[in-house]
């Protein structure tokens, strides 16, 4: 890897050195001593090789996990202790938050600025589940039996051995995503990050040893998706929490269907974003290209279908274009860099193939086309494709990258039968002045998500998941902590 004068000397020292499997608290090579290199997308350098994990690692880890969830160092920690562990770990991430944001920027190509804002949702994580690991709280409920008398009340429990599988884009929330709940409700997780970006788990596994977490309570088993099929199949797991890709989420409900362990599934998008002529389109076309453009596109809840009332269709198409040639598309060690390469080459072939693709059926670019002054890394120029119709590929399969279709319509009715059109549900968003119709349209959309004159905003209290083939279940907020707990009926007769 060629030196970066701007690392930190942490970052550095973490890639001088071969990254392992963590399993039972201890750093260890895969068992056949098979590794993988990962690479900074924005030179095609490999940054470090990895350990990767087969299915007898799986089974090596998954063994640790259950043996720490019943042993109980873990699972039986007063809810308290357990809370101040959690918060401190947010403050340890928070005190080297740089140091993740240059891991994952040089893993995942994401611009420093991004990868600072995913370090700061981790941290955050953390403290707020911290703070519901002292309320896992049951109810009472009366019971009626003629001539006796019961306490009956209900307990939240936790499920025991999670698998956690998770996608590239966002490396190290996606993991926080899977670990926090877990470990707040008591349970054990083995955690498989996705092969193209295992840098900043392992970081954080160092950094759960460190805290305090008890050995085999956390572990990191980076690898591919034959890693990933492992735990799902291994009968030491009791649930399987992914997020990917809608492709393979049914692969995983298959194979957990086989001994009916517990999934949670948060899959693909493809989220129509309607503009009505009497928004305020100054916000509306900023907030379009936000949608559109985030993360490099490579966001599962990004607005990548632009419905816009005809009225106002050039204009909004005008300013939108404007928005995508104002980015800066570069290094993410480069301050004035607004995105980063895309994820690998793969990604990047994808995304030119939906481009060029509709090209060939038609469509008119707008903005954008591949960067001609990149000699390496995957850079991909935010564009935005108009002519398009509601069959061509690139306005129905999820792309994950920089591109925007926008389609021009007439009515409510018309746009929202068009928006709802999908066979994913992960969001939507309305731009209108009007709250009437603000309101009844995000009340039609078939999302989990839907935002209103606005797009991206968030929060880790809220919950979040898709409807249809967007997935199953809900992450975050007190609804994700649930679907990380087990609930149990206790019947005492009073004698
Ligand atoms: P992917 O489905 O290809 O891979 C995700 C993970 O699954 C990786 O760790 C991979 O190694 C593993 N995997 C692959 N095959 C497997 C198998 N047969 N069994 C078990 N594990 C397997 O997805 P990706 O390309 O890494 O990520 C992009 C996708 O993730 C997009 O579809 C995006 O919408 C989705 N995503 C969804 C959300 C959400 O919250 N809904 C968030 C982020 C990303």
């Amino acid at each position: 890897m060629s030196e970066n004068p701007q690392l930190l000397p942490a970052v550095s020292a973490f890639l001088s050195s071969p990254k392992q499997l963590l399993i039972d608290g201890e750093w260890v090579e895969a068992k056949d001593g098979q590794t993988f290199a990962t690479v900074n997308p924005a030179t095609e350098e490999t940054l470090v090789q990895v350990a990767q994990a087969s299915a007898v690692d799986a089974d090596r880890a998954v063994t640790a996990a259950r043996n720490a969830f019943e042993a109980g160092p873990w699972s039986r920690m007063s809810p308290r202790d357990r809370s101040h562990l959690l918060w401190r770990i947010g403050d340890m991430i928070e005190e080297r938050a740089e140091e993740f944001a240059q891991l994952e920027s040089l893993d995942n190509g994401k611009s420093l600025a991004s990868a600072r804002g995913d370090v700061g949702v981790a941290a955050e994580l953390f403290r707020y589940f911290a703070g519901w690991a002292t309320k896992m709280e049951g109810t009472t409920i009366p019971m009626s039996v003629p001539g006796k008398e019961f306490h009956a009340y209900t307990r939240r429990e936790a499920i025991g051995v999670v698998a956690g599988i998770v996608p590239w884009n966002f490396p190290l929330t996606m993991a926080a995503f899977k670990i926090v709940p877990s470990i707040t409700a008591g349970n054990t997780i083995v955690l498989k990050p996705a092969e193209q970006t295992p840098l900043t788990a392992l970081r954080l596994g160092e950094l759960l040893l460190e805290a305090g977490v008890p050995a085999g309570v956390v572990n990191v088993l980076p690898g591919f998706g034959d890693a990933g099929a492992a735990l799902v199949d291994h009968h030491g797991v009791d649930k399987v929490a992914f997020t990917g890709s809608t492709e393979v989420g049914k692969k995983i409900a298959a194979g957990a269907s086989r001994n009916l362990k517990k999934v949670s599934l948060e899959l693909g998008g493809k989220a129509p974003n309607i503009i009505f002529a009497d928004a305020d389109l100054d916000a509306a076309i900023a907030g379009a290209a936000l949608a559109g453009y985030f993360n490099e596109g490579q966001c599962c809840v990004n607005g990548s279908r632009l419905y816009v009332q005809r009225e106002v269709f050039d204009q909004v198409i005008e300013g939108v274009a404007a928005a995508a040639k104002a980015i800066r598309v570069g290094d993410a060690f480069d301050p004035a860099t607004t995105m980063g390469p895309l994820v690998s080459q793969e990604q990047h072939e994808k995304v030119m193939g939906y481009v060029r693709g509709a090209v060939a059926d038609g469509a008119t670019i707008a903005a954008g086309s591949p960067d001609p002054a990149a000699d390496r890394g995957y850079f991909f120029a935010p564009t935005l494709i108009t002519d398009v119709t509601e069959q061509m590929a690139v306005q129905t399969d999820e792309i994950f990258g920089p591109v925007i279709t926008a389609i021009p319509f007439d009515s409510e009715d018309e746009v929202v039968a068009a928006a709802n059109n999908t066979v994913y549900g992960l969001a939507a968003g309305v731009w209108s002045r009007d709250l009437g119709t603000a309101h009844r349209v995000g009340g039609k959309l078939r999302a989990g998500t839907v935002w209103l004159n606005t797009w991206h905003a968030d929060d880790v209290t809220l919950p979040r998941g898709g409807f249809k083939q967007s997935g199953w279940g809900r992450e975050l907020g007190s609804f994700g902590l649930d679907d990380y707990t087990e609930l149990k009926t206790v019947i005492a007769e009073l004698r």
